[in-house]
């Protein structure tokens, strides 16, 4: 293209999105700026392997220059950083559709969260984020970005002083890197700094030390030559002995863009019918994205070093916090990308990649309790949506399963621990689902269990309404909801100085067959209770409904289910309740109590009265009453 066909530039606005992102990201989230290089590095390398995989089937792109790198000009005295690469390149099109927009899945729930930070979490948001491009406007006050996309002779400019609009142009080939990106940071008055040798080639070697692709440094009027300073040699094919472990958290880092570092580390070279490297990592803390239904596994697939895709769902959903990469020896590199996902190669990798984890765990639960404990504090919710999702895995999945119960004051119980401690004639796992431990703690329905001693697990979590339902057992014992159908505890004794409730007389039988009548349109049974010590009444789910924390779910995501009739329970051993059986009141007082116990008992479950209008009436016709 020669200058006088390059036509003028022209101006386009940001995505709404993105002009929000731009602003939160140059006025209040980072203070650590470093980041911007981290991700312009990163875009380099990934440009670097996207040409290596095009080239596969198309080597004329290497054309004359097979090296692929990624180089680094500093300039002190103009103040500019330039990121430049020797990667895919992009046409004037692709600039507007990536640099403008926003492409990455996860940033939008990103912002949302961001957004309703009140509370500055920001901060630690943002170190599990990787910004992206859009981050260089934190210490630049104009980007441009030249590139050439390789095998095409034409260049274009990308450029924005990261205020609303950008302008894309043209220019003449002779301007634009021979092929790939040149991104010119035109650096702020106080990020000027930046533009130092000895400054960038600390953050390349803390944040970028291990992209698979080598880094060179030139500084502009210095002496020095240009230096390289990472190699790009891949992290996972060198022996484990020649690793520290800085360099696996360094290339965790770059690899997962987060800034924490790994809560476990699993390198190793699967030999045999298939060849293949693994290295993945277990972050420390807890991605903001975990339940973001968008959110893929992100495991990288390699073949023989080359990057291939990070969609290839290696491992399985429940595994999506998992981090890091898959080389395989044996994948053919010319295959395509939808080929691989039906591979039988790949499903030999997502099999044994997927077992080798969760045996790791299972090692380091019973070798380093603690260091267990956070992990499953951290992700234990999410595994154990393969309860339900991966019935071969089952077994094992509840092998790894930790809970907090009635009787373990905040330590985490295993299931084997659980059975290893039943009372007699126990014959179920007992837990209690909600949203809350503490008050999943207070459940009235918890009562009876804790007067005999019985150990209830205790599940906070969304997912334990659904694994408990889909008939899972374990050592042989069925998992039974303590807020649904009948208990049978009076088979198991009391514990020591619990006084056994007195057995229901004439008169509290009585008020029993009066509610169930007058309470009919709301419960499908009024009946004594085995569950209660103190409290005087509880609602349960009958043996065949739905649990109620699922039906309280459900509803709350617009799924109301056909609501069930609960069951009315109430303790006959309490005094309310044994005087209810001998008051001389009318039947509408009587009927007024029969509707309030209900309501008592819908509030002690954090839910509202059925009517609330009613449930007022009545309670100011009782106070009324006892005034005079
Ligand atoms: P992400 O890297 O997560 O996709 P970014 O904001 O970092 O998001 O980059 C947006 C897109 O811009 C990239 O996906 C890529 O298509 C394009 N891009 C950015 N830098 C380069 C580069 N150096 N070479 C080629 N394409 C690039
Ligand atoms: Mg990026």
């Amino acid at each position: 293209m020669t200058t006088d066909t390059v036509s003028a530039p022209e101006t386009h606005a940001f995505e709404a999105d993105v002009s929000k992102l731009l602003h939160m990201m140059v006025h209040s989230v980072y203070s650590d700026k470093d980041v911007f290089l981290r991700e312009l590095i990163s875009n380099a390398a990934d440009a670097c392997e996207k040409l290596r995989y095009e080239a596969i089937s198309n080597p004329a792109l290497f054309g004359e220059d097979p090296q692929l790198r990624i180089t680094l000009t500093l300039d002190k005295e103009a103040g500019t950083i330039v990121v430049e690469d020797n990667g895919i390149g992009m046409s004037a099109a692709d600039m507007g559709e990536t640099l403008g927009t926003i492409a990455r899945s996860g940033t939008k729930a990103f912002m949302d969260k961001l957004t309703a930070d009140k509370n500055g979490e920001g901060q630690q948001l943002i170190g599990q984020f990787g910004v992206g491009f859009y981050s260089a406007f934190m210490v630049a006050g104009n980007v441009d970005v030249v590139s050439r996309r390789a095998g095409t002779d034409e260049a274009a400019r990308w450029s924005s002083d990261g205020l609303g609009t950008y302008t894309i142009a043209p220019v003449d080939t002779a301007e634009a890197p021979a092929r790939g990106t040149r991104v010119t940071l035109h650096m702020l008055d106080d990020t000027k700094t930046y533009a130092e040798r000895f400054t960038v080639e600390r953050i390349v070697k803390a944040q970028s030390g291990h992209v698979p692709v080598p880094i060179f440094i030139r500084e502009v009027g210095s002496e020095e030559e240009e230096r390289q300073v990472a190699d790009g040699a891949a992290l996972w094919t060198k022996a484990k002995s020649d690793i520290s472990e800085e360099d696996y958290a360094d290339f965790y880092r770059s690899v997962a863009g987060q800034l924490d570092k790994p809560a476990l580390t699993l390198h190793y070279r699967a030999e045999g019918r298939h060849e293949y490297s693994v290295l993945t990592f277990i972050p420390e803390t807890k991605p903001f994205d975990l339940f973001d239904p968008d959110r893929k596994g992100r495991i990288k697939l390699y073949v023989r070093r080359v990057f291939i895709t990070d969609e290839a769902e290696i491992l399985p959903r429940y595994l999506r916090f998992v981090r890091g990469l898959v080389d395989s020896a044996d994948l053919p590199l010319n295959m395509s990308r939808e080929m691989i996902q039906d591979s039988p190669v790949l499903s030999a990798i997502q099999k044994g990649v997927s077992n080798r984890i969760l045996s790791e765990l299972d090692k380091i639960a019973t070798s380093d309790v603690d260091r267990y404990g956070a992990i499953w504090e951290n992700f234990g919710a999410v595994l154990k949506e393969g309860l339900y999702e991966d019935f071969e895995r089952r077994a094992q999945l509840l092998g790894l399963a930790r809970f907090k119960t009635s009787t373990s004051n905040g330590d985490w119980r295993s299931l084997k621990d659980y059975v290893a401690s039943l009372k007699d004639n126990q014959t179920a796992i007992y837990y209690a689902t909600g949203t809350d431990l503490d008050r999943i703690a207070q459940s009235p329905q918890l009562e009876g269990f804790k007067a005999r001693g019985i150990e209830v697990l205790l599940l906070p979590d969304q997912v334990d309404s659904f694994w408990t339902t889909v008939g899972v057992d374990y050592d042989g014992k069925p998992f039974k909801s303590v807020t649904q159908g009948a208990t049978d505890l009076s088979l198991i004794p009391l514990a020591e100085g619990s006084a056994a409730a007195d057995a229901p007389n004439e008169d509290v039988n009585s008020f029993i067959s009066f509610a169930k009548e007058a309470l009919a349109d709301q419960v499908s049974d009024v009946r004594v209770s085995d569950r209660l010590t103190t409290s005087a009444v509880c609602i349960v789910a009958s043996e065949s409904a739905m649990d109620l924390q699922l039906e309280r779910m459900l509803a709350a995501a617009g799924q109301a289910p056909e609501r069930a009739k609960p069951i009315l329970e109430v303790n006959a051993g309490h005094a309310l309740i044994a005087k209810l059986g001998q008051t001389g009141a009318s039947d509408e007082e009587r009927s007024d109590l029969a509707f309030l116990l209900l309501d008592e008992a819908r509030i002690a479950e954090g839910q509202p009265p059925a009517d609330p209008r009613a449930f007022t009436e009545r309670l100011e016709r009782l106070m009324a009453k006892s005034l005079t």
